[in-house]
């Protein structure tokens, strides 16, 4: 890595030209080099889940790039809950970054799933700030294993697609910082990615390229991130105050006066040299580290690749539903299998917007199957339904009528790709009328039915009793269709588990009454209560709950243990549990360790994940698993003080096997600082607030004792106590300098 002393040496020998030069793209793809100081550009190409890179560096080339491996979508590697597997994907991905010369590559997105209708829903993890975060620095440290860096993905609140480009996320700082920025937070804490991508939306009317709180002091200064925040592409609108709020990289590059501008307003002292020092800085130790990295004649192996992919999509398959253990198929039992839909021929492995891959090959699952199943197992194969929405009736007939002379029926559907795109949402929850009609009638004619879902987000599903098993594949990449197979079959045994709430309809949704906005803000009045958050404290049964999933095998928890039952700022709590696969074949299980406040005085969520582990086991095999919970996962953040504070009180551990389904609960007691205990005391505190403590409450009554109307108000009433202190000064009963004595006395008595 080039020194302190290289950088600075650069940077003497630039002129201010040069140095905001490096703060804007070339072109769409590269940013600007300084030739005359041997300082070469890199290239910065999408992402995430395969790199894109066009054939030339001005061409915007969606769908028109070199081939690429198509790995499972965010959404559906989010099901797998499997970091280590991430990471070696991620790792994968920097090794055709290597190879196709990208020095960046632009992912993860780590943005929540507020509502399941985003059109960015398939390129996030999850509606959970913890598994969206874990899996996000899984895929960081991957990537950046091949030194390659990566850019942390939309930074912040772009949570919809309707008009992403000006819309205000309104949203207030407690929600800010306890669900829509933690994901970043860690991931730039933990795993340090090169960029941090700024989203195109604002936040609270400020666009997130000009947001100062956002970029500088939260992201910069409080995290400590060192590396290069860089524009979505397009994002910038006033470069300047972009640069001063903390933007270092303006994406893509445009011919235009730029320079000039910025040069300008710096010699006319309306722009300091210091922030354009910084950012090129910043973005000079990123090129010196692209360039170092790199590894001409770099070859990836594609085969080893698309097996990896395969493997990836087979681990985030979720079973939804299995009667009569349909699944896996027990090929010796079948004459015949009618598979039907169109996904089976044509997958939907990915979706839309600049994240498209041109895959290196794609597996369909009908000639999967037909592999597998060789010519032991007659297969027939129906379209089920057309390319657009309406249902042809002459189409679902034949379907039917091969449903209904097989011994089992395959239905492949899901939304059809111009349902999922960046740049736009999703209307409504529903399938396409074709596909549910589809599934309806064959469950109608064939008893033996299996669902096989392709889509990017939840889907209302009507038809929910009529199969006797649904598979979610999601956007499984590339290779979704040898994936499928691997677990029909039970080659694989399914594992995956939501991440995301399967809700019964769009009614139910946290942000319906909230979204998509109008007059340009969207007001995120569902505040935390965001995914299972919001089902669980309204008690709304959803189709299917975070994190929930099915196996071939069965999973036994017991011995739940804590290291302490108190705990202390600074310490840590170390939570152990015994699992078992008590079934009859080898599986994989996911456990989810939640935390329950019983006792505080704060708005909070019913339950929040803080853990979670996935561990294979072989049939009978029992593991302990232990998880940690740091001071941190019991902090909230107090908006008066802007900052964070352990919620004191009780709590229960749970460790379930979903969102819904609670195994053991354990009960630790939390102790917080003293010193944040009390809220500050100001004119406008309440009454109660001073009787919260015995020195304050002291305090109140010596001052009470000085003044002869005030007893009238003795007793805790309601109605008195939580009058603000100074509406006693209003009332006649103390004096104003009685009030400010006693704050200044109260403050001081809990040293706040
Ligand atoms: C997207 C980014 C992407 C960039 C470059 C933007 O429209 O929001 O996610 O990385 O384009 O293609």
């Amino acid at each position: 890595m080039a020194t302190e002393a290289t950088i600075q040496e650069l940077m003497s020998k630039m002129t201010l030209e040069e140095k905001i030069d490096l703060t804007i793209g070339k072109d769409f793809w590269s940013t600007n080099g300084v030739e005359r100081l041997g300082v070469e550009p890199i290239a910065l190409n999408d992402g995430p889940h395969g790199v894109r890179k066009p054939g030339s560096s001005s061409e915007i080339g969606i769908g028109n790039s070199f081939p690429a491996t198509c790995f499972p979508t965010a959404v559906t590697l989010a099901c797998s809950w499997d970091a280590a597997l991430i990471e070696e994907v991620g790792a994968a991905l920097g090794e055709e970054c290597l190879a196709l010369d990208v020095q960046v590559l632009l992912g993860p997105g780590v943005n929540i799933k507020r509502t399941p209708l985003g059109g960015r829903s398939f390129e996030y993890y999850s509606e959970d700030p913890v598994l969206a975060g874990e899996l996000g620095c899984a895929f960081v440290n991957g990537v950046q294993s091949k030194g390659i860096g990566t850019s942390l993905k939309h930074y912040a609140c772009n949570n919809q697609e309707s008009e992403r480009m000006s819309i205000s996320a309104e949203v207030d700082q407690r929600t800010l910082r306890e669900i829509y920025l933690p994901a970043f937070e860690r991931v730039v804490r933990k795993s340090k990615p090169w960029t941090v991508m700024c989203s195109y939306n604002r936040v609270n009317g400020v666009y997130a390229s000009e947001h100062r709180q956002l970029l500088h002091d939260i992201l910069k200064k409080e995290w400590g991130f060192e590396g290069v925040v860089v524009s979505d592409w397009g994002a910038v609108n006033e470069k300047a105050k972009a640069l001063e709020a903390g933007l270092d990289l303006q994406m893509p590059g445009y011919t235009g006066d730029h320079t000039a501008k910025l040069a300008q307003l710096v010699r006319d002292g309306k722009l300091s040299k210091t922030v354009i020092d910084e950012a090129a800085t910043r973005v000079l130790q990123m090129l010196l580290r692209g360039r170092e990295n790199r590894q001409p004649g770099f070859v990836f192996d594609p085969e080893a690749h698309h097996a990896l992919a395969r493997r990836a999509a087979a681990e985030s398959i979720v079973l939804l539903k299995n009667l009569d253990n349909i699944l896996p198929l027990q090929i010796e039992q079948l004459r015949s299998v009618a598979v039907i839909g169109r996904f089976a021929k044509e997958p939907r492995y990915q979706g839309a917007g600049s994240s498209q891959v041109v895959p290196t090959h794609i597996d369909s699952s009908y000639d999967e199957l037909q592999r597998w199943l060789g010519d032991k197992v007659h297969l027939t194969y129906a379209d089920g339904y057309d390319e657009g929405e309406s249902l042809d009736n002459a189409l679902l007939y034949e379907a039917v009528e091969h449903a209904k002379t097989s011994d089992v029926a395959l239905i492949f559907s899901g939304l059809p790709g111009a349902y999922e795109s960046e740049g736009y949402d999703r209307n409504h929850l529903s399938m396409p009328e074709s596909h549910n009609r589809l599934i309806t009638e064959v469950c109608q004619a064939q008893p033996n039915t299996i669902v096989i879902l392709h889509n990017g987000s939840a889907v209302a599903m009507p038809w929910l009793d009529g199969p006797k098993a649904i598979l979610e594949v999601g956007l499984g990449g590339q290779a979704a269709g040898g994936a499928i197979v691997d677990v029909s079959s039970g080659t694989v045994n399914p594992s995956g588990k939501l991440a995301e709430t399967f809700p019964v309809r769009i009614q139910d949704t946290p942000a319906y009454l909230n979204y998509p906005g109008e007059a340009n803000k969207v007001y995120y009045g569902e505040r935390l209560f965001v995914g299972y958050r919001y089902y669980d404290i309204k008690e709304i049964k959803p189709v299917f709950p975070f994190g929930y999933g099915l196996s071939y095998t069965t999973f036994d928890y017991t011995n739940q243990r804590l290291n302490k039952t108190e705990l202390k700022m600074g310490e840590t709590l170390d939570v152990t549990v015994t699992v078992q696969n008590t079934g009859a074949r080898a599986g994989k299980e996911i456990i989810q360790l939640y935390i329950q406040p019983l006792t505080s005085q704060f708005s909070r969520p019913y339950k929040e994940l803080k853990a979670f582990a996935k561990v294979a086991l072989e049939a009978g095999e029992s593991k302990d698993i232990r998880l940690t919970l740091e001071d941190r996962d019991f902090q909230i953040y107090d908006d008066e003080r802007q900052t964070w504070r352990i919620d004191g009180g009780d709590y229960n551990i749970l460790i379930g096997s979903s969102s819904e389904t609670i195994m053991l609960r354990e009960h630790v007691t939390v102790h917080e600082d003293p010193r944040t205990m009390a809220s500050q005391f100001n004119r406008m505190s309440p009454v109660k607030q001073f009787l919260q403590h015995s020195e304050t409450r002291e305090l109140l009554a010596k001052t009470f004792a000085e003044t002869h109307g005030a007893a009238l108000f003795q007793g805790d009433d309601e109605m008195f106590t939580s009058m603000p202190i100074a509406k006693l000064v209003v009332l006649g009963v103390l004096s104003d300098h009685q009030v400010d004595t006693l704050i200044e006395q109260a403050n001081q008595a809990l040293r706040i």
